[in-house]
């Protein structure tokens, strides 16, 4: 089924340090797809204009391009309204958005926050800030040595108090795809809502946000396929109608005089300022892409990735997997003998292969597994056996580099 697809991501045919490139830093940031390029580029040359704000035509149809956009990202996520979709800059300002909001208008000091080990910075540090202003308490969820989250310790966590839980839906450094839906059930069974962090979800899990209910999804567009700088936040109706304003500018008003200002009606109430329209644009291709490519098919690609990689890894003298997880998406973090993990990404670099090296924006997690850092390669849907093959051939040579 995914045959032709390498051939529709132009960056993979260049080379790296004169050699062929191997991609292995989808986690990161997905490569691009003709199609989304290309769409990019007509709307500059047809239809660029600002939205919302003119009467003439073509402002009208880059008004309708962008719309069209929300609708599409609507139904890919299986949202009950368009207005239910706020266009941002990517997971890290939907989740701030929604730290900023939520608290100004719900919390109150001794108020109780639910995150876990495994977080990215971008959903622990936002919580962090309101939680000085307002003085809020934050709950971390433990995990056991496979990386999956300790789900009773979870359910003791709940106090009256808890008034939000915020949890990835994947982890970027482990992969472990967390049991969200039953997560998100017992959240609710204490009238507690729960905002998912999906910036690795989208990509490699069917997600419909109302059979997950959950209050509120996070994704970024430049994960899953589409251009950096545009992102989602999904939020349900009842939340965004009550949650005030995050940011002031044109477009979010209904009306501004120095007596006062009245806010827009959704989505427009979150959205200050001119958007971005070609990334919207861009993330609609992208959906387009996926869903042509099916994204079944892409979740089985990745698990198949996943499968071989995890047995190739093996023959690699001394190399330790990091997150064992029963349910794991396409992203496999690893320490090779005692060797610092940027020495081995420099020389793997070197021999044309990139993979991601670091804490990977998740410091806690790595001082709980008493680890620097680890070694992360993540697949993408044009990721293919050959190039785990290279990676292995490639970590054997590191290994005698550094005998
Ligand atoms: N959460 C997770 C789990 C992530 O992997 C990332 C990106 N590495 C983010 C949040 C932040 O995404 P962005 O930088 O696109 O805002």
């Amino acid at each position: 089924m995914l045959e032709n697809i390498r051939n529709q991501f132009p960056i993979l045919t260049r080379s790296i340090n004169d050699k062929p490139f191997v991609y292995l830093d989808s986690a990161a940031t997905t490569q691009k797809p003709l199609s989304v390029i290309q769409s990019i580029d007509l709307y500059y040359k047809k239809l660029n204009s600002n939205v919302h704000r003119g009467v003439h035509t073509l402002s009208q149809w880059a008004t309708d391009a962008y719309e069209q956009a929300r609708i599409k990202v609507q139904s890919f996520i299986g949202a009950k309204h368009a207005h239910e979709i706020i266009f941002t800059k990517g997971t890290t300002e939907s989740i701030n958005l929604v730290a900023d909001s939520f608290a100004k208008t719900f919390l109150k000091k001794d108020d109780e926050l639910i995150l876990s080990y495994m977080e990215h910075h971008s959903n622990i540090v936002p919580w962090q800030m309101v939680a000085d202003r307002y003085g809020l308490i934050i709950k971390v969820v433990p995990m056991n040595e496979n990386g999956e989250l300790d789900l009773d310790f979870y359910e003791k966590l709940f106090t009256e108090q808890t008034k939000l839980v915020a949890l990835t839906h994947v982890s970027n450094t482990l992969g472990t795809i967390n049991p969200i839906k039953k997560m998100i059930e017992l959240a609710h069974s204490h009238d507690v809502p729960f905002l998912v962090d999906g910036a690795q979800g989208i990509k490699c899990c069917k997600v419909d946000v109302q059979n997950l209910d959950c209050d509120f999804y996070c994704f970024s567009g430049h994960k899953m396929y589409a251009p950096m700088g545009i992102g989602v936040l999904y939020g349900k109706e009842k939340w965004l109608n009550q949650m005030r304003p995050y940011q002031g500018g044109g477009d979010m008003i209904e009306k501004v005089s120095f007596s006062g200002t009245t806010f827009n009606k959704l989505p427009f109430k979150f959205e200050a300022g001119t958007p971005n329209v070609e990334g919207a644009i861009g993330l609609n291709t992208a959906i387009d892409f996926i869903l042509n490519c099916g994204q079944n098919n892409i979740i089985e690609h990745e698990k198949t990735l996943l499968k071989y990689a995890q047995m190739r890894l093996q023959e690699v003298d001394g190399l330790k997997i990091i997150g064992t997880a029963k349910e794991k998406a396409g992203v496999i973090s690893f320490l090779l003998n005692n060797q610092h993990p940027s020495d081995v990404g420099t020389l793997l670099d070197m021999l044309g292969i990139a993979v991601r090296t670091g804490h990977h924006c998740t410091q806690p997690l790595m001082d709980y597994l008493k680890i620097v850092g680890t070694i992360r390669a993540s697949f993408g849907v044009y990721t293919n056996f050959e190039d785990i093959d290279k990676l292995v051939a490639a970590l054997q040579k590191v290994n005698t580099m550094l005998k």
